[in-house]
Protein backbone atom coordinates (compact mmCIF):
# COMPACT_ATOMS: atom_id res chain seq x y z
CA UNK A 1 0.00 0.00 0.00
CA UNK A 2 3.08 2.24 1.13
CA UNK A 3 4.32 1.58 -2.28
CA UNK A 4 1.12 2.56 -4.24
CA UNK A 5 0.74 5.67 -2.23
CA UNK A 6 4.26 6.75 -3.38
CA UNK A 7 3.93 6.00 -6.67
CA UNK A 8 0.46 8.14 -7.33
CA UNK A 9 1.96 10.92 -5.54
CA UNK A 10 5.39 10.63 -7.75
CA UNK A 11 3.53 10.35 -10.76
CA UNK A 12 0.49 13.00 -10.34
CA UNK A 13 3.75 15.18 -9.40
CA UNK A 14 5.57 14.54 -13.03
CA UNK A 15 2.18 14.81 -14.55
CA UNK A 16 2.13 18.52 -13.24
CA UNK A 17 5.59 19.38 -13.52
CA UNK A 18 5.23 18.53 -17.45
CA UNK A 19 1.62 19.36 -17.89
CA UNK A 20 2.52 23.27 -16.52
CA UNK A 21 5.94 23.16 -19.05
CA UNK A 22 3.71 22.29 -21.97
CA UNK A 23 1.30 25.17 -20.74
CA UNK A 24 4.45 27.56 -21.01
CA UNK A 25 6.03 26.53 -24.24
CA UNK A 26 2.48 27.19 -25.70
CA UNK A 27 2.30 30.44 -24.35
CA UNK A 28 5.86 31.03 -25.58
CA UNK A 29 4.82 30.07 -29.29
CA UNK A 30 1.64 32.03 -28.84
CA UNK A 31 4.06 34.87 -28.21
CA UNK A 32 4.49 35.22 -31.96
CA UNK A 33 2.26 37.42 -34.53
CA UNK A 34 0.93 35.29 -37.26
CA UNK A 35 -0.55 31.99 -36.00
CA UNK A 36 0.11 28.48 -37.48
CA UNK A 37 -1.29 27.87 -40.66
CA UNK A 38 -3.48 24.80 -41.08
CA UNK A 39 -4.52 24.53 -44.61
CA UNK A 40 -4.16 21.73 -46.61
CA UNK A 41 -4.26 19.02 -43.97
CA UNK A 42 -3.50 16.19 -46.22
CA UNK A 43 0.02 17.59 -47.44
CA UNK A 44 0.76 18.42 -43.54
CA UNK A 45 -0.70 14.85 -42.72
CA UNK A 46 1.74 13.28 -45.42
CA UNK A 47 4.12 15.37 -44.09
CA UNK A 48 4.27 14.58 -41.01
CA UNK A 49 3.93 11.05 -41.69
CA UNK A 50 6.47 10.99 -43.56
CA UNK A 51 8.93 13.42 -42.28
CA UNK A 52 8.89 12.78 -38.29
CA UNK A 53 7.04 9.44 -37.73
CA UNK A 54 8.96 7.92 -40.77
CA UNK A 55 12.40 9.84 -40.35
CA UNK A 56 12.22 10.26 -43.62
CA UNK A 57 15.43 12.87 -44.16
CA UNK A 58 17.27 11.73 -41.84
CA UNK A 59 18.42 8.88 -44.17
CA UNK A 60 20.61 11.72 -46.11
CA UNK A 61 22.73 10.17 -43.79
CA UNK A 62 22.69 6.60 -43.07
CA UNK A 63 24.87 5.34 -40.29
CA UNK A 64 23.25 7.86 -37.62
CA UNK A 65 19.85 7.09 -39.19
CA UNK A 66 20.06 3.54 -38.09
CA UNK A 67 21.34 4.34 -35.16
CA UNK A 68 18.92 7.58 -34.37
CA UNK A 69 16.14 5.04 -35.76
CA UNK A 70 17.10 2.30 -33.15
CA UNK A 71 16.46 5.00 -30.47
CA UNK A 72 13.33 6.19 -31.90
CA UNK A 73 11.78 2.70 -32.35
CA UNK A 74 13.49 1.96 -28.94
CA UNK A 75 11.38 4.82 -27.74
CA UNK A 76 8.01 4.38 -28.84
CA UNK A 77 7.87 0.43 -28.09
CA UNK A 78 9.53 0.21 -24.44
CA UNK A 79 6.74 2.51 -23.68
CA UNK A 80 4.58 0.08 -24.17
CA UNK A 81 6.18 -1.81 -21.42
CA UNK A 82 6.28 1.35 -19.09
CA UNK A 83 2.17 0.93 -19.64
CA UNK A 84 2.89 -2.34 -17.74
CA UNK A 85 4.92 -0.27 -14.68
CA UNK A 86 2.21 2.90 -14.15
CA UNK A 87 -0.33 -0.07 -13.84
CA UNK A 88 1.27 -2.11 -11.51
CA UNK A 89 2.15 0.53 -9.73
CA UNK A 90 -1.53 1.84 -9.54
CA UNK A 91 -2.96 -1.56 -8.45
CA UNK A 92 -0.10 -3.06 -6.43
CA UNK A 93 0.10 -6.10 -8.90
CA UNK A 94 3.40 -7.37 -10.63
CA UNK A 95 3.45 -7.88 -13.78
CA UNK A 96 -0.03 -7.84 -14.72
CA UNK A 97 0.02 -7.97 -18.60
CA UNK A 98 1.84 -11.57 -18.61
CA UNK A 99 -0.92 -13.92 -17.09
CA UNK A 100 -3.30 -12.96 -20.06
CA UNK A 101 -0.95 -12.68 -22.90
CA UNK A 102 1.34 -16.25 -22.10
CA UNK A 103 3.77 -16.77 -24.17
CA UNK A 104 3.24 -13.71 -26.45
CA UNK A 105 4.55 -11.63 -23.12
CA UNK A 106 7.99 -14.00 -23.60
CA UNK A 107 8.03 -12.44 -27.13
CA UNK A 108 6.98 -9.19 -26.37
CA UNK A 109 9.29 -8.58 -23.54
CA UNK A 110 12.06 -10.51 -25.65
CA UNK A 111 11.45 -7.52 -28.71
CA UNK A 112 11.67 -4.83 -25.42
CA UNK A 113 15.19 -6.48 -24.57
CA UNK A 114 16.74 -6.28 -27.81
CA UNK A 115 15.43 -2.92 -28.61
CA UNK A 116 16.64 -1.88 -25.03
CA UNK A 117 20.41 -3.34 -26.05
CA UNK A 118 19.84 -1.46 -29.30
CA UNK A 119 19.00 1.85 -27.54
CA UNK A 120 22.05 0.95 -25.71
CA UNK A 121 24.42 0.23 -28.35
CA UNK A 122 23.47 3.25 -30.30
CA UNK A 123 24.21 5.71 -27.17
CA UNK A 124 27.01 4.67 -26.55
CA UNK A 125 28.17 4.99 -30.17
CA UNK A 126 26.53 8.19 -30.42
CA UNK A 127 28.47 8.99 -27.06
CA UNK A 128 31.39 8.50 -28.90
CA UNK A 129 31.02 10.22 -31.49
CA UNK A 130 30.51 13.13 -29.82
CA UNK A 131 33.55 13.28 -27.39
CA UNK A 132 35.90 10.53 -28.65
CA UNK A 133 35.88 11.05 -32.21
CA UNK A 134 34.33 14.51 -31.79
CA UNK A 135 32.52 15.01 -34.67
CA UNK A 136 33.40 18.49 -36.01
CA UNK A 137 29.60 20.12 -36.37
CA UNK A 138 29.04 19.09 -32.32
CA UNK A 139 32.09 21.39 -31.38
CA UNK A 140 30.76 24.61 -33.20
CA UNK A 141 31.82 27.98 -31.31
CA UNK A 142 27.94 27.78 -30.23
CA UNK A 143 28.03 24.05 -28.74
CA UNK A 144 29.11 25.46 -25.42
CA UNK A 145 29.28 23.88 -22.21
CA UNK A 146 25.48 23.85 -21.81
CA UNK A 147 24.63 22.47 -25.14
CA UNK A 148 27.00 19.89 -25.28
CA UNK A 149 26.40 18.83 -21.74
CA UNK A 150 22.58 18.61 -22.35
CA UNK A 151 23.26 16.25 -25.23
CA UNK A 152 25.30 13.74 -23.05
CA UNK A 153 23.04 13.76 -20.34
CA UNK A 154 20.23 12.63 -22.55
CA UNK A 155 22.47 9.75 -24.19
CA UNK A 156 23.91 8.66 -20.93
CA UNK A 157 20.34 8.67 -19.20
CA UNK A 158 18.96 6.15 -21.66
CA UNK A 159 21.96 3.70 -21.54
CA UNK A 160 21.40 3.72 -17.52
CA UNK A 161 17.61 3.33 -17.85
CA UNK A 162 17.80 0.31 -20.75
CA UNK A 163 20.56 -0.72 -18.18
CA UNK A 164 18.02 -0.72 -15.53
CA UNK A 165 15.36 -2.91 -17.30
CA UNK A 166 18.18 -5.41 -18.07
CA UNK A 167 19.23 -5.59 -14.41
CA UNK A 168 15.39 -5.72 -13.11
CA UNK A 169 14.62 -8.78 -15.93
CA UNK A 170 17.39 -10.31 -14.64
CA UNK A 171 16.81 -10.61 -11.06
CA UNK A 172 13.09 -11.11 -11.91
CA UNK A 173 14.09 -13.99 -13.83
CA UNK A 174 16.50 -15.33 -10.42
CA UNK A 175 13.30 -14.80 -8.33
CA UNK A 176 10.99 -16.49 -10.55
CA UNK A 177 13.24 -19.77 -10.00
CA UNK A 178 13.25 -19.80 -6.30
CA UNK A 179 10.27 -18.10 -5.36
CA UNK A 180 6.77 -19.59 -6.63
CA UNK A 181 5.21 -16.04 -6.04
CA UNK A 182 6.81 -14.78 -9.11
CA UNK A 183 5.08 -14.62 -12.42
CA UNK A 184 6.85 -16.89 -15.05
CA UNK A 185 7.86 -14.72 -17.53
CA UNK A 186 9.66 -17.25 -20.00
CA UNK A 187 12.89 -17.18 -20.61
CA UNK A 188 14.30 -13.62 -21.23
CA UNK A 189 17.24 -13.78 -23.90
CA UNK A 190 19.47 -10.57 -23.25
CA UNK A 191 18.79 -10.38 -19.42
CA UNK A 192 19.32 -13.73 -18.91
CA UNK A 193 23.38 -13.07 -19.97
CA UNK A 194 23.52 -10.85 -17.19
CA UNK A 195 22.32 -13.27 -14.81
CA UNK A 196 25.57 -14.89 -13.14
CA UNK A 197 26.49 -11.87 -12.00
CA UNK A 198 23.74 -11.74 -9.46
CA UNK A 199 23.50 -15.83 -9.31
CA UNK A 200 24.19 -17.06 -5.85
CA UNK A 201 22.62 -13.88 -4.03
CA UNK A 202 20.01 -13.99 -1.15
CA UNK A 203 16.80 -13.39 -1.90
CA UNK A 204 15.98 -10.54 0.23
CA UNK A 205 19.10 -9.05 -2.04
CA UNK A 206 17.56 -10.09 -5.55
CA UNK A 207 14.05 -8.47 -4.36
CA UNK A 208 15.90 -5.47 -3.42
CA UNK A 209 17.96 -4.90 -6.93
CA UNK A 210 14.80 -6.21 -8.83
CA UNK A 211 13.12 -3.29 -6.41
CA UNK A 212 14.88 -0.93 -7.20
CA UNK A 213 15.60 -1.35 -10.71
CA UNK A 214 11.97 -1.07 -11.41
CA UNK A 215 11.60 2.01 -9.06
CA UNK A 216 14.68 3.74 -10.77
CA UNK A 217 13.00 2.99 -14.46
CA UNK A 218 10.14 4.59 -13.84
CA UNK A 219 11.24 7.71 -11.54
CA UNK A 220 14.07 7.78 -14.06
CA UNK A 221 11.68 7.92 -17.00
CA UNK A 222 9.26 10.40 -15.08
CA UNK A 223 12.41 12.49 -14.20
CA UNK A 224 13.70 12.45 -17.97
CA UNK A 225 10.06 13.54 -18.86
CA UNK A 226 10.45 16.54 -17.07
CA UNK A 227 14.07 17.32 -18.24
CA UNK A 228 13.36 17.02 -22.13
CA UNK A 229 10.75 19.69 -21.82
CA UNK A 230 13.84 21.99 -20.92
CA UNK A 231 15.94 20.24 -23.30
CA UNK A 232 16.91 19.98 -27.52
CA UNK A 233 15.44 16.51 -26.82
CA UNK A 234 11.80 18.13 -26.71
CA UNK A 235 12.10 17.37 -30.40
CA UNK A 236 10.95 13.98 -30.07
CA UNK A 237 7.48 15.69 -29.10
CA UNK A 238 7.77 18.85 -31.40
CA UNK A 239 8.72 16.91 -34.51
CA UNK A 240 5.41 16.14 -34.83
CA UNK A 241 3.30 19.51 -34.79
CA UNK A 242 6.72 20.96 -36.51
CA UNK A 243 6.28 18.96 -40.02
CA UNK A 244 2.79 19.33 -40.28
CA UNK A 245 2.70 23.12 -39.39
CA UNK A 246 5.77 23.29 -42.05
CA UNK A 247 5.43 25.71 -44.68
CA UNK A 248 3.86 24.28 -47.65
CA UNK A 249 5.66 26.60 -50.30
CA UNK A 250 8.78 25.57 -52.50
CA UNK A 251 11.64 26.45 -50.37
CA UNK A 252 12.76 29.49 -52.67
CA UNK A 253 9.55 31.17 -51.55
CA UNK A 254 9.95 34.32 -49.80
CA UNK A 255 7.22 35.80 -47.99
CA UNK A 256 5.92 38.91 -49.60
CA UNK A 257 4.81 41.82 -47.24
CA UNK A 258 1.14 42.22 -47.83
CA UNK A 259 1.43 46.06 -46.93
CA UNK A 260 4.61 46.62 -49.67
CA UNK A 261 2.69 44.86 -52.13
CA UNK A 262 -0.47 46.60 -51.67
CA UNK A 263 1.42 49.96 -51.90
CA UNK A 264 3.49 48.50 -55.20
CA UNK A 265 -0.12 47.80 -56.34
CA UNK A 266 -1.10 51.06 -56.14
CA UNK A 267 1.66 52.55 -57.56
CA UNK A 268 0.65 50.48 -60.68
CA UNK A 269 -3.25 51.36 -60.35
CA UNK A 270 -3.78 47.41 -60.61
CA UNK A 271 -7.74 46.72 -60.15
CA UNK A 272 -7.10 44.57 -57.07
CA UNK A 273 -5.35 47.48 -54.88
CA UNK A 274 -6.49 48.45 -51.16
CA UNK A 275 -6.78 52.26 -51.56
CA UNK A 276 -7.13 52.40 -47.80
CA UNK A 277 -4.66 49.48 -46.38
CA UNK A 278 -4.34 49.02 -42.79
CA UNK A 279 -1.26 50.66 -40.26
CA UNK A 280 1.56 49.10 -41.75
CA UNK A 281 3.50 48.03 -38.29
CA UNK A 282 7.11 47.13 -38.37
CA UNK A 283 9.05 45.94 -41.20
CA UNK A 284 10.49 42.16 -40.16
CA UNK A 285 11.63 41.60 -36.71
CA UNK A 286 13.41 42.94 -34.15
CA UNK A 287 12.03 40.85 -31.39
CA UNK A 288 10.88 37.05 -30.93
CA UNK A 289 7.14 39.07 -30.91
CA UNK A 290 7.97 40.31 -34.85
CA UNK A 291 8.35 36.60 -35.45
CA UNK A 292 5.71 33.78 -37.05
CA UNK A 293 4.28 31.56 -34.75
CA UNK A 294 5.94 28.96 -36.66
CA UNK A 295 9.45 30.31 -36.77
CA UNK A 296 9.07 29.98 -32.75
CA UNK A 297 7.99 26.39 -33.07
CA UNK A 298 10.60 25.74 -35.21
CA UNK A 299 12.67 26.87 -32.25
CA UNK A 300 11.20 24.28 -29.59
CA UNK A 301 11.81 21.56 -32.42
CA UNK A 302 15.69 22.12 -33.28
CA UNK A 303 17.58 18.91 -32.19
CA UNK A 304 20.88 20.81 -32.26
CA UNK A 305 22.24 18.57 -34.53
CA UNK A 306 24.06 20.80 -36.59
CA UNK A 307 22.99 19.39 -40.15
CA UNK A 308 21.71 22.72 -41.25
CA UNK A 309 25.51 24.58 -40.48
CA UNK A 310 27.79 21.84 -41.73
CA UNK A 311 25.71 22.58 -45.39
CA UNK A 312 25.62 26.63 -44.52
CA UNK A 313 28.36 27.90 -47.11
CA UNK A 314 28.79 31.10 -45.19
CA UNK A 315 29.43 28.77 -42.12
CA UNK A 316 31.97 26.47 -44.38
CA UNK A 317 33.75 29.31 -45.63
CA UNK A 318 34.25 30.77 -42.42
CA UNK A 319 31.84 33.38 -41.84
CA UNK A 320 30.31 33.91 -38.27
CA UNK A 321 27.01 32.04 -39.35
CA UNK A 322 25.17 29.02 -37.58
CA UNK A 323 21.94 28.63 -38.87
CA UNK A 324 21.58 26.24 -35.61
CA UNK A 325 22.95 29.18 -33.54
CA UNK A 326 19.82 30.78 -35.22
CA UNK A 327 17.33 28.46 -33.92
CA UNK A 328 19.21 28.18 -30.73
CA UNK A 329 18.78 31.70 -30.29
CA UNK A 330 15.43 32.01 -30.92
CA UNK A 331 14.86 29.86 -28.30
CA UNK A 332 17.07 31.48 -25.61
CA UNK A 333 15.44 34.82 -26.18
CA UNK A 334 11.80 32.99 -25.78
CA UNK A 335 12.55 31.58 -22.47
CA UNK A 336 14.37 34.83 -21.11
CA UNK A 337 11.63 36.26 -22.06
CA UNK A 338 8.95 34.39 -20.44
CA UNK A 339 10.94 34.72 -17.33
CA UNK A 340 10.53 38.26 -16.85
CA UNK A 341 6.84 37.61 -17.46
CA UNK A 342 6.50 35.33 -14.82
CA UNK A 343 8.66 37.22 -12.14
CA UNK A 344 5.66 39.80 -13.43
CA UNK A 345 7.71 42.30 -15.50
CA UNK A 346 7.40 43.81 -18.35
CA UNK A 347 8.19 40.98 -21.26
CA UNK A 348 10.34 43.27 -23.33
CA UNK A 349 11.68 45.99 -21.37
CA UNK A 350 15.14 44.75 -20.37
CA UNK A 351 16.67 46.42 -23.14
CA UNK A 352 17.46 43.24 -25.24
CA UNK A 353 16.45 42.08 -28.44
CA UNK A 354 16.30 38.77 -30.71
CA UNK A 355 18.69 40.99 -33.27
CA UNK A 356 21.30 42.57 -32.04
CA UNK A 357 21.45 40.86 -28.46
CA UNK A 358 21.67 37.04 -29.17
CA UNK A 359 21.37 37.32 -33.37
CA UNK A 360 24.09 39.91 -34.81
CA UNK A 361 23.98 41.92 -38.16
CA UNK A 362 27.27 40.30 -39.25
CA UNK A 363 25.87 36.56 -38.47
CA UNK A 364 22.38 37.87 -40.51
CA UNK A 365 24.07 40.22 -43.49
CA UNK A 366 26.63 36.64 -44.08
CA UNK A 367 23.49 33.87 -45.31
CA UNK A 368 23.33 33.75 -48.97
CA UNK A 369 19.43 32.68 -48.94
CA UNK A 370 20.69 29.94 -50.24
CA UNK A 371 18.26 27.64 -48.19
CA UNK A 372 20.74 24.83 -48.16
CA UNK A 373 19.92 24.52 -44.45
CA UNK A 374 16.40 24.22 -44.71
CA UNK A 375 17.08 21.34 -47.38
CA UNK A 376 19.63 19.86 -44.68
CA UNK A 377 17.31 19.96 -41.62
CA UNK A 378 15.48 16.35 -40.55
CA UNK A 379 12.38 17.84 -38.98
CA UNK A 380 11.15 20.77 -41.35
CA UNK A 381 12.86 23.85 -39.53
CA UNK A 382 13.44 27.01 -41.51
CA UNK A 383 15.76 29.19 -40.26
CA UNK A 384 16.52 31.49 -43.06
CA UNK A 385 13.17 32.84 -42.82
CA UNK A 386 14.11 34.24 -39.03
CA UNK A 387 17.49 35.54 -41.00
CA UNK A 388 15.54 37.27 -43.60
CA UNK A 389 12.47 38.76 -41.34
CA UNK A 390 15.47 40.25 -39.17
CA UNK A 391 17.31 41.81 -42.48
CA UNK A 392 13.88 43.19 -43.63
CA UNK A 393 13.60 44.92 -40.13
CA UNK A 394 17.26 46.22 -40.85
CA UNK A 395 16.76 47.32 -44.01
CA UNK A 396 13.55 48.66 -43.90
CA UNK A 397 13.21 50.21 -40.36
CA UNK A 398 17.48 51.07 -39.83
CA UNK A 399 18.07 51.99 -43.39
CA UNK A 400 20.91 49.83 -42.01
CA UNK A 401 21.92 47.41 -44.66
CA UNK A 402 25.58 46.96 -45.65
CA UNK A 403 26.64 50.23 -47.46
CA UNK A 404 27.53 48.23 -50.14
CA UNK A 405 24.01 47.19 -51.09
CA UNK A 406 22.44 50.31 -51.07
CA UNK A 407 23.26 50.72 -54.93
CA UNK A 408 21.58 47.48 -55.84
CA UNK A 409 18.59 48.79 -53.68
CA UNK A 410 18.68 51.63 -55.22
CA UNK A 411 19.21 50.05 -58.92
CA UNK A 412 16.39 47.79 -58.15
CA UNK A 413 13.85 50.71 -57.19
CA UNK A 414 15.28 52.57 -60.06
CA UNK A 415 15.96 49.74 -62.63
CA UNK A 416 13.74 46.97 -61.85
CA UNK A 417 17.14 44.79 -61.54
CA UNK A 418 19.96 44.68 -59.44
CA UNK A 419 22.54 46.67 -62.05
CA UNK A 420 23.10 49.87 -62.94
CA UNK A 421 20.80 49.58 -66.99
CA UNK A 422 18.22 51.11 -68.17
CA UNK A 423 15.00 48.25 -68.39
CA UNK A 424 15.43 49.07 -72.00
CA UNK A 425 18.93 48.14 -72.64
CA UNK A 426 17.69 44.61 -71.25
CA UNK A 427 17.78 43.12 -74.33
CA UNK A 428 21.03 44.31 -75.90
CA UNK A 429 22.85 41.56 -75.01
CA UNK A 430 20.88 39.56 -77.40
CA UNK A 431 21.51 42.07 -80.10
CA UNK A 432 25.10 42.21 -79.55
CA UNK A 433 25.14 38.00 -79.78
CA UNK A 434 23.31 38.02 -83.22
S1 LIG B 1 20.20 30.05 -46.32
FE1 LIG B 1 21.75 31.25 -45.20
S2 LIG B 1 21.90 30.21 -43.23
FE2 LIG B 1 20.88 28.81 -44.62
S3 LIG B 1 22.52 27.56 -45.46
FE3 LIG B 1 22.21 29.24 -46.90
S4 LIG B 1 23.67 30.79 -46.22
FE4 LIG B 1 23.49 29.36 -44.53
S1 LIG C 1 17.72 23.65 -37.51
FE1 LIG C 1 17.38 21.51 -38.10
S2 LIG C 1 19.33 20.87 -39.02
FE2 LIG C 1 19.73 22.73 -37.85
S3 LIG C 1 20.41 22.03 -35.84
FE3 LIG C 1 18.20 22.40 -35.71
S4 LIG C 1 17.28 20.40 -36.18
FE4 LIG C 1 19.40 20.29 -36.86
Amino acid sequence: MIQQIAFVLTLAAAVFIIARRVGTIRKNIRLGRKPLADDRPQERLKNMTLVAFGQKKMFKRFIPAILHLFIYVGFLVINLEVLEFVIDGLAGTHRIFAPYLGSFYTVLMNIFEFLAVAVLLSCVIFLIRRNVIKVKRFWNYEMTKWPRLDANIILFTEVILMLAILTMNATDQLLQQTNGHYTQTGSLFFSSMLMPLFNGLPENTLIFIERFAWWFHIIGILAFSIYITYSKHLHIFIAFPNTYYAKLEPKGHMNNMPVVTNEVKLMLNLPDANPNPAEAGRFGAKDINDLSQLNLLNAYACTECGRCTSECPASITGKKLSPRKIMMDTRDRMEDVRKRIDKGEEAFADGKTLLNDYITKEEINACTSCNACVEACPVMINPLEIILELRRYVAMEESGAPASWNGMFQNIETSFAPWKFSPADRFNWAQENK
